[in-house]
């Protein structure tokens, strides 16, 4: 009689969940049944190449942070994803030719600018490097200002206050958008010395981060891919289970009612989703670890908004905004709404291109979800109004019949935030948690006595240490939770 073959059972088809299939199913394809569900229309999660205005844009995962070690660099080299034919966003890498404009439309002097954003990050490399002053409080939030003020205390007659404020408030904001905490004070100071990054270049795949997630996902056999199957409740045994031969010990739940039995699942749904009332049922329910490990750790919203220029206009310069800080001071345009005011940039995609990008994170970034559409091209045109001193020197045959900043035709946003499936964008370091809960993320259950049964696994990238919040932090916890199933059953003591 030919034994069967354990059966291991997906949840979800994002980076994490297909590298562990493409794992499982390429380094020991004959000792699983394998099956990847996924609640959505498509593979890729949180990865989600699309098209804009004839430019090919990213709605999520849009940047291989460092490419010296990165895996998703190779594997995005090997699959000759890496060059096209099809303009793509950020093709030429970072914006170097850009201004930065202060609200009113004054263009800072680079000098300025330059102080105060290497301050900046002279102070978060002190933080990432663990050399913290003793009394420092818990909030990396509370961190900066305080090098700020010390700055100034030693550099009397620079460009005002005011001017430094607004530069050093857009490096935060750039921050709030990396690490997705909506106030940076919500982030753990201590906790950034843990945080790891591939040396090398950044750059973005020319022919979409999703290639990268169809390469992995063509490996695995017809049918192992589920489309369209909301995982609903997860029952295990925590006292181990399966010792009744004829009875797998997780039983999957699916929104419509039917039933699928596993002996492991591995579920790689985002934090948001484990921290939202109703996003994933355990029955029985979690352990206090994981439980509390999910509530500490923070997860917030970060939202890319794209913006078509109307044809026929000039082009839009790269733009750094420095906001006023102060309300009713002379320059602040009191026309700007509140979500643009904590918007870092506005720039188009790649130098040329009439499509711009601006990005968001937090409260704002969950209002962009909630506004029309007229209502965001309003805002961004009150914005670049605002910030438009840049625009009237450029365009002195100006046709676009609005004041001095362009036409927006049309918008694109990402919606991270209010989706079911995601309930926010990538997770951080909160204070009050530690790199620990990240590793508690990961543990296996049942925990103790039952640990080889390993019922349920945690992948994804809220999973991963020092790489979480990124998509090789993904992959990497994919082989990891893979590597695990492989180990237990190449050892058949413990079988
Ligand atoms: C706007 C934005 C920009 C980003 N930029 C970058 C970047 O530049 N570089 C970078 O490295 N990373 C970036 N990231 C982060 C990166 O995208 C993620 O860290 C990574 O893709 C997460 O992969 P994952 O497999 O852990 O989770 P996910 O991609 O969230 O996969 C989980 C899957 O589970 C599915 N699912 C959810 N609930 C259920 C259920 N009940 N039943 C079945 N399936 C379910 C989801 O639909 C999803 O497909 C960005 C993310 C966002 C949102």
């Amino acid at each position: 009689m030919v034994a069967k073959k354990p059966r291991v059972l997906i949840v979800g088809g994002g980076m994490a969940g297909l590298t562990a299939a493409h794992r499982l199913y390429t380094t020991a394809s004959d000792l699983f049944d394998l099956t990847v569900v996924e609640a959505g229309n498509r593979i890729g999660g949180r990865i989600f190449t699309s098209e804009f205005a004839g430019d090919r844009v990213e709605m999520g995962a849009t940047w291989i942070h460092g490419i010296g070690g990165s895996p998703v660099y190779d594997i995005a080299r090997k699959i000759h994803a890496l060059d096209d034919s099809t303009p793509w966003e950020r093709m030429d890498g970072y914006p170097d030719d850009g201004v930065t404009v202060a609200e009113g439309g004054v263009v800072l002097d680079p000098l300025t600018v330059s102080s105060i954003s290497t301050l900046y990050r002279t102070l978060m490399d002190t933080a990432r490097a663990g050399g913290l002053p003793a009394n420092t409080g818990p909030g990396v939030g509370s961190f900066l200002r305080k090098g700020l003020q010390a700055y100034r205390a030693s550099h009397r007659g620079g460009a005002g206050e005011a001017v430094e404020d607004a530069v050093f408030a857009m490096n935060e904001n750039t921050e709030r958008t990396y690490t997705s905490a909506d106030d940076l004070e919500e982030l753990n100071l201590a906790a950034e010395s843990e945080y790891r990054e591939f040396p090398g270049e950044q750059i973005t795949i020319a022919r979409g981060y999703s290639r990268v997630i169809e390469h992995l996902a063509s490996a695995l056999p017809p049918g192992t891919i589920r489309l369209g199957r909301k995982v609903q409740r997860i029952e295990w045994s925590p006292d181990g289970g399966g010792t009744a031969p004829a009875e797998p010990p997780v039983k999957v739940i699916l929104e419509d009612g039917s039933a699928m039995a596993a002996d492991h699942v591995v579920v790689t749904v985002s934090l948001g989703v484990l921290k939202a009332k109703g996003g994933m049922e355990f029955n029985p329910s979690l352990p206090s670890f994981k439980r509390e490990a999910i509530g500490r750790l923070g997860f917030g919203v970060v939202n890319k908004l794209f913006m078509e220029v109307e044809e026929g206009e000039d082009e839009v310069p790269s733009m750094e905004l420095a906001f006023e800080q102060e309300e009713g001071s002379k320059r602040h345009v009191a026309k700007i709404p509140w979500w643009m005011r904590r918007t870092a940039s506005i720039c188009p995609i790649y130098g040329g291109s009439r499509v711009l990008l601006s990005w968001f994170a937090g409260k704002e970034a969950a209002e962009l979800e909630k506004l029309s559409e007229e209502e965001i091209i309003s805002g961004v045109h009150a914005t670049l109004d605002g910030f438009s001193a840049v625009k009237v020197d450029r365009r002195c045959n100006g046709s676009a019949g609005r004041g001095g900043g362009v036409t927006i035709a049309r918008v694109m946003r990402s919606g991270w935030g209010s989706d079911p499936l995601f309930q926010g964008s990538y997770s951080y370091v909160a204070v009050g948690s530690s790199g620990d809960d990240l590793d508690l993320m990961a543990e296996p259950l049942p925990s103790g006595g039952a640990r080889m049964a390993l019922q349920i696994l945690f992948a994804g990238e809220a999973t991963h240490r020092t790489h979480y919040s990124t998509t090789h932090g993904a992959y990497f916890s994919g082989i990891r939770e893979a590597n695990r199933l492989i180990q237990r059953y190449s050892n058949s003591s413990n079988n």
